[in-house]
């Protein structure tokens, strides 16, 4: 067989409109562009122009003769992947590719053969969701099980299901597989094996059954193997290395005997692996393919060398030695910073948004990434008070299926004549608290085993824990406020979320990260217990860190310019004061010698810190200071406290103490006219309350 290499395109005549397709590719993309037929393998950093080179081939190949548009399929990792690989071929002049996910693709091809081998019958309907036949399921599981997530049983479920594993060999495999499963092994088998009865009865597919019944139709029908191949010849995958073994069956079908396969991928970012995917598919793909080109691109288009030293420090940290080779111009050193608490965090997050703004950046090209959604209420109140518009990429907070349930739990309260509906403060919040365990079986103080050790049974606890903190904190500004007056505040944050700002900041997890990219980009709360997420480090299995790192790197790796790292010495955890550590990968970035810029907000942590109040929160008497006088200045003034300084810049001033008027200027809040009118008055009661 012919090395691919040997059958790229000849090079065009350089006014050939064929050369636009290759004229803004450095000469391994070009490579790549030109290697039109045969298997090719990609294996490339973030950002080197790996889904540019996916779009241009498959134009490059079908400007060229090599094949049809209506043969051309780009498999994408994603419905928006999708759409957005669909829309740069258009602009290519190629509407007739077929850009899709591998379901996507497998349900038309379903849809079409189905009725001929099924007396006529249409498709079943697709079950857009495992959760309406789980949940009745888990509900009847023993003792403490039935307040496992339904959603982690599907997900067990699914793992299962991408590897064709039976439910009567679930056990068994999992055990092999060194699993954990949600609940013990033989409940799983039970659960599964009865979702697939009930699925049956109800006569529907999920997304694994879909996958599933396309490779039996084309392993079984030679007829339709070859109709489906001979539509789609030529084929293209893009995130390759977050395939799972069902895909990958897939795809070896849709190929047959045919060889025209290119796949992209970065196996450093493998970020799927704990629904089934792996990375050992790209990896081995060479050796699979036989006579396979595998091609390396080694520059990076998209970030500034000073992010990508930091994202290549991280990677060889594990032993890596890949390095992302900038081409952009240099741009500011990132950021880490440490700070003493989550409150003076967010005011710095924030501020650190503000001036990006300030400098021009537009806000839709501001990225704030999380591990999990329970993240995103503090942040989307500090952005809200800060008068920063943003929106939630993915799944918000307000709509995770816990919260609003918990949400429903407080309306029928309020709407109750129970007397519970009309107690009010503090009252209020440990009734909420009660009556979320009793329905929810939610326990603020579980620990991962009680709770769960499934991914959606961490995400439910710390949203829980997440919006009782809003609860509590809302009872505490208000010792009068009552059920309905609590549903209201919340359904407001829920409204506010929901209706976010198209233009505005994006919030999203790192997950829904990949693939894309901003010019500024901020990473907060990177703590032991939430990256790596907690859970992965008392697994102790050394594959599920490794997966955080990836996250990690994912998220570092879609900055253009600015990157922000950081991290607070002490939060609120579980409704007490918690004091936190760096995570382990901000050690493993620290450079030979120091370049970073490392900001400490706050003086060193005193060792009995736990108990002192924390600077720059209620409580902390240089705060508290500043706010009575700004209260007084804004009564003089006869205007609003927040004209004459927002609570993030008196919560930083109260971190930093600063004892001079640059020192004070420095502060995000303090100008040039606010230095002049109060730098005096703050100056002297920083130093009257430091020298007390
Ligand atoms: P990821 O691993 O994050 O998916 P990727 O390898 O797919 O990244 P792309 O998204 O294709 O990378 O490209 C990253 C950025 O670099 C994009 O903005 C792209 O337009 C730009 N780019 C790619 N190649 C070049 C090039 N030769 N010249 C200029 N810009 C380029
Ligand atoms: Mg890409």
């Amino acid at each position: 067989m012919a090395p691919a290499s040997l059958v790229l395109m000849p090079s065009l005549h350089p006014e050939d409109p064929r050369e636009d397709l290759l004229a803004d590719l450095d000469a391994e993309q070009r490579l790549a562009v030109l290697a039109v037929r045969g298997p090719v393998v990609i294996l490339a950093g973030a950002g080197s122009g790996k889904t540019r080179v996916i779009s241009r081939r498959t134009a490059y190949a079908i400007a060229t003769g090599v094949v049809p548009q209506d043969q051309a399929l780009v498999v994408t990792f994603t419905d928006k992947a999708a759409g957005e690989m669909g829309e740069r071929l258009r602009l290519l002049g190629l509407p007739g590719v077929t850009a899709r996910t591998f379901h996507a693709q497998a349900l038309s091809q379903l849809r079409h053969f189905w009725p001929s081998r099924h007396d006529g019958e249409a498709l079943p309907a697709l079950l857009p969701s495992k959760l309406p036949l789980v949940t009745p399921l888990a509900r009847h599981l023993p003792g403490n099980y039935k307040f496992r997530p339904a959603k982690d049983l599907a997900d067990e479920i699914e793992w299962a299901k991408v590897r064709s594993i039976a439910p009567r060999d679930y056990e068994r495999e999992a055990a092999a597989a060194h699993r954990e499963p949600p609940i013990p092994g033989d409940l799983l088998a039970r659960v599964f094996d009865q979702y697939e009865r009930l699925k049956v009865k109800a006569h529907r597919l999920d997304f694994e059954d879909l996958l599933l019944e396309t490779v039996r139709l084309l392993e079984d029908d030679a007829v339709a193997a070859e109709t489906v191949r001979a539509r789609k010849s030529w084929i293209s995958v893009d995130e390759y290395q977050d395939t799972n073994p069902l895909q990958e069956r897939l795809l070896e079908l849709w190929m047959g005997d045919r060889r025209d396969l290119c796949v992209v991928g970065d196996e450093d970012q493998t970020i799927y692996a704990f629904t089934g995917a792996s990375s050992v598919y790209l990896r081995s793909f060479a050796t699979r393919w036989p006579g396979a080109l595998q091609l390396s691109l080694v520059r990076n288009y998209r970030s500034s060398p000073q992010v990508l030293a930091l994202a290549n420090r991280l990677i060889a940290a594990e032993g890596r030695t890949k390095q992302l080779v900038p081409t952009r111009p240099d741009g500011p050193d990132p950021v880490t910073a440490k700070h003493t608490n989550d409150v003076v965090e967010l005011a710095a997050l924030c501020a650190w948004i503000t001036q990006r703004l300030a400098d021009g950046t537009k806000p839709g090209e501001v990225a704030v990434l999380v591990r999990m959604n329970a993240q995103l209420p503090p942040i989307e109140e500090a952005l809200t008070r800060a008068g920063i518009a943003y929106q939630v990429r993915g799944l918000q907070f307000y709509a995770r299926p816990e919260v609003r349930t918990a949400v429903l739990e407080l309306r029928k309260l309020a709407a109750s004549a129970s007397p519970d509906a009309a107690v009010t403060g503090a009252g209020l919040a440990g009734r909420v608290r009660a009556l979320w365990h009793e329905v929810l079986g939610f326990d603020e103080a579980a620990e991962d085993e009680e709770a769960g050790s499934g991914q959606e049974a961490r995400e439910q606890q710390a949203s829980l824990e997440t919006l009782l903190a809003i609860v509590e904190s809302l009872a505490a500004a208000d010792a009068t406020l009552t059920a309905s007056g609590l549903l209201a505040a919340l359904e407001a944050r829920a409204t506010h979320e929901r209706e976010g700002s198209a233009d505005g900041v994006n919030l999203l997890t790192l997950h829904r990260a990949k693939g894309l990219e901003w010019d500024a980009v901020a990473l907060p709360s990177l703590e032991e217990g939430n990256l790596p997420i907690r859970q992965a480090v008392s697994s102790e299995d050394p594959e599920a860190v490794a997966e955080e790192r990836r996250l990690l790197y994912v998220g570092m790796t879609r900055a253009r310019e600015h990157l922000l790292l950081s991290w607070a010495l002490q939060r609120d955890v579980r409704g007490r004061v918690a004091r936190r550590e760096a995570s382990r990968f901000l050690d493993d970035l620290r450079p030979p010698r120091s370049n970073r810029v490392t900001i400490l907000t706050g003086s060193p942590m005193h060792p009995a810190a736990d108990r002192a109040p924390r600077p720059g929160a209620s409580g902390d008497p240089l705060f508290e200071a500043l706010r009575v006088w700004r209260t007084e200045q804004a009564r003089l003034a006869a205007v609003p406290p927040y004209v004459i300084a927002h609570d993030n810049t008196l919560a930083l001033i109260a971190e930093s103490r600063p004892r001079t008027r640059p020192a004070l200027r420095r502060i995000p809040g303090i100008g040039p006219d606010k230095l002049d009118r109060y730098g005096d008055e703050i100056l002297a009661i920083v130093e009257r309350l430091l020298a007390g």
